[in-house]
């Protein structure tokens, strides 16, 4: 009988330390998911690529972000920029012609410069090439319907087969409904993304756009792994570097989502500067890697 109580005991008991493994193995991720911080290349103090460089590792910065336009001339100033260097190309930035939803010639500009980006941005061990589907102000532009839906993903799913082959993947960037209206969510890009079915089809999220959703947490969360490649941030009132804009400047829900998931992209700066680049950037980098400990 006591044998038999002990047995039930221990069944009961079972579900709970499954639990308990869990969150153990949620705690452990979470606590060794690094924060990779990158610089888009305007950012850093520097008069050239070398000395922003040299600035970015005395800051422990480990990632590059550039922009698309002409980097096909770029490649080897590039690549022999980052040997030797504790910084890895991250993200492409843009940088094409045209636009993927437009109804005139702007299409077969975009489908050239953009395949042309793409094919640098592998070759320089790029995560991706950053891009909008098309702003609200571009025309002409398909119309908002069903029909361009279908279209967009069946032209991303190309192109992401393409981004593949070249190494490398496309990356929807949400904006916010003042720049593109239909896209403003990380989860609308992370829907479009999934419709688009290609592994070459990736997402973003960024902290200054993301003020229109209502849970930083929920919007990376939406996107996982599966799509989540990029992250950019600025401050949260203004644009500028984060921390210039005070309490506004809480990015802890955001970044709880990114450890949890285990994200092992970057966090890029995309912002101005308000004050002195060469105190605030410092302690722009501080902050977050203190945001980053206490999510
Ligand atoms: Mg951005």
């Amino acid at each position: 009988m006591a044998g038999a109580v002990a047995v039930a005991a221990a069944a009961a008991l079972a579900p709970a330390n499954m639990l308990a493994s869990r969150a153990l193995k949620a705690k452990e991720k979470k606590s060794a998911t690094p924060l990779n911080l990158c610089f888009q290349e305007g950012i850093a103090t520097g008069a050239t690529l070398e000395e922003k460089l040299d600035y970015m590792e005395s800051l422990g910065i480990t990632g590059l972000e550039v922009s698309g336009r002409g980097l096909a001339g770029r490649v080897d100033e590039i690549k022999s920029a980052l040997k030797g260097r504790n910084i890895r190309m991250a993200a492409i930035c843009a940088g094409f012609g045209g636009f993927i939803l437009a109804e005139d010639e702007q299409k077969d500009k975009f489908d050239r410069t953009m395949r042309e980006i793409v094919e640098a941005a592998g070759k320089i061990g790029s995560c991706g090439v950053i891009m909008v589907p098309a702003f609200n102000w571009q025309s002409p532009c398909r119309p908002h319907t069903m029909d361009t839906r279908n279209y967009l993903c069946e032209q991303l799913h190309e192109l992401g087969e393409f981004a593949v082959q070249c190494g490398t993947t496309v990356i929807l960037e949400p904006l916010n409904r003042k720049e593109c209206f239909y896209m403003r969510l990380v989860s609308d890009a992370a829907a479009i993304a999934r419709d688009a079915d290609s592994k070459g089809v990736k997402v973003m999220g960024d902290f200054w756009h993301m003020q229109e959703e209502t849970s930083d947490y929920a919007a990376f969360m939406s996107a996982g792994t599966e799509y989540l490649q990029h992250v950019h941030i600025a401050s949260r009132g203004r644009r500028k570097m984060p921390g210039e804009d005070g309490e506004k400047d809480n990015y802890r829900d955001g970044f709880r989502a990114l450890k949890e998931l285990g994200y092992q992209g970057f966090v890029s700066f995309e912002c101005g500067c308000a004050g002195d680049r060469a105190t605030v950037l410092p302690a722009a980098v501080e902050l977050l890697r203190k945001q980053w400990e206490e999510a």
